[in-house]
């Protein structure tokens, strides 16, 4: 199958700037505004905590009002939805800035607790999902991801998005019941093929990444950093639209296995020859310097049948660090593995890196940059 994408040069989160790129990409992308007319349409940002915008962990609220007032030219049937890690949507709103913005446009939002199951019989392995019932009756879903690094998938684009489909802590379960960083993406994929072709009233996608500033290191929390790309990028396909994000921070897509094992399925595109990039020119906007995660969990194809013990001497283990640790308990509360516990009189959390699954929850939801990724015994290099 063959795809357009669309990738316009955006140097700021100023207003006027911002909406006439996110207006040139929607057109390039071969989506039409007018089709929205009528239609209820969802607008799905990346909200993974309460963070401020300048963190570059969630999408920006300019970039989103941008979307929005166009939508809502064509539609007051919009509805704005995510499910942050496990924190509460309203304070993720809220501390994210996209909750004034959604009250300013009378958006209406979702309450993500409420889920059903989404199954899609065409999937490899992971057939039924229980997602936010809010996506069962739109017509479009705006997909409006952040352009991050990722310690696990080592890119979170347009279709790792797509996991705040499914509400907070539940999210955790499925890296505990998932741990393999391929296993995980195929599972990613599931969901994604399950959002195509479970519903009964089929949807139109728009993905609309907001590459103006992205996060660069150990994403996708605070632990990264943020760091200016200046795009933004559409498309009707998710794994289209990643493959363009990935190409423009030089990451090698053969590491983001939500892109390669797509290629092997049967909906969506077979490979990067299969993308019409329109718009301004990648070669020209390209980060060469933009920071992967350095976690390599992703270097292991073994990774389900490593041994604690092996983990422990050859992949990096996220620790506490004194002094930046505040003792608010949210790596405990996160961990689906049970690894982190409360110890008496001491000033960091323990963590039991023998339970540890190198989910990395725990580095991606600390507030305070307060854990660390301490390299295995037997690991060299940088
Ligand atoms: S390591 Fe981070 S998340 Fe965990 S208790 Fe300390 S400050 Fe909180
Ligand atoms: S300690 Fe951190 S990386 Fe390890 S399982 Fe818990 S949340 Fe995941």
């Amino acid at each position: 199958m063959h795809t357009r994408v669309s990738l316009v040069v955006c140097a700021s989160y100023d207003d006027d700037v911002l909406k006439e790129a996110v207006a040139k990409a929607i057109e390039l992308s071969g989506f039409t505004l007018s089709f929205l007319r009528g239609k209820r349409v969802i607008l799905k940002p990346n909200l993974l905590m309460p963070i401020a915008p300048e963190r570059a962990v969630t999408t920006h609220p300019a970039f989103f009002r941008a979307v929005a007032e166009l939508v809502l030219d064509e539609t007051n049937n919009v509805c704005v939805i995510d499910s942050p890690n496990f924190f509460a949507l309203s304070s993720a709103l809220k501390k994210t800035g996209i909750g004034e913005v959604a009250q300013s446009l009378g958006l209406e939002i979702a309450d993500n607790t409420i889920t059903r199951p989404l199954h899609w019989e065409g999937a490899c392995r992971y057939k039924t999902h229980e997602i936010s019932e809010a996506f069962f009756d739109a017509d479009v879903i705006i997909n409006l991801p952040k352009l991050k690094s990722h310690s696990l998938t080592y890119l979170t684009g347009a279709v790792k998005n797509l996991f705040g489909t499914i509400p907070g802590t539940k999210k955790a379960q499925m890296h505990m019941k998932v741990p393999d960083p391929v296993e995980f993406s195929e599972y990613l994929l599931d969901l994604y093929g399950a959002t195509l072709f479970g519903f009964e009233k089929k949807k139109e996608f728009l993905h609309m990444m907001d590459a103006v500033v992205g996060l660069e290191g150990e994403g996708p929390g605070p632990s990264g950093k943020p760091k200016k790309i200046g795009a933004v990028i559409a498309g009707a396909d998710a794994v289209a639209v990643d493959v363009v994000a990935a190409k423009l921070v030089n990451f090698d897509i053969n590491k983001i296995f939500t892109i390669t094992r797509s290629f092997r399925r049967s909906f969506g595109i077979n490979s990067p020859a299969d993308i019409s990039i329109k718009g301004d020119d990648i070669e020209k906007m390209k980060i060469a310097d933009f920071v992967p995660s350095k976690t390599s969990v992703l270097k292991s194809r073994f990774w389900s049948s490593i041994t604690p013990a092996l983990k422990n001497l050859f992949v990096e283990r996220p620790i506490p660090v004194e002094g930046k640790c505040t003792l608010c308990f949210y790596c405990r509360r996160v961990c689906p593995a049970g690894a982190i516990i409360e110890q008496k009189d001491a000033r960091v959390p323990a963590f039991n890196s023998s339970k540890c699954i190198r989910c990395f929850c725990c580095l991606e939801t600390c507030p305070n940059e307060a854990i660390v990724l301490k390299k295995g015994l037997l690991q060299w290099g940088k």
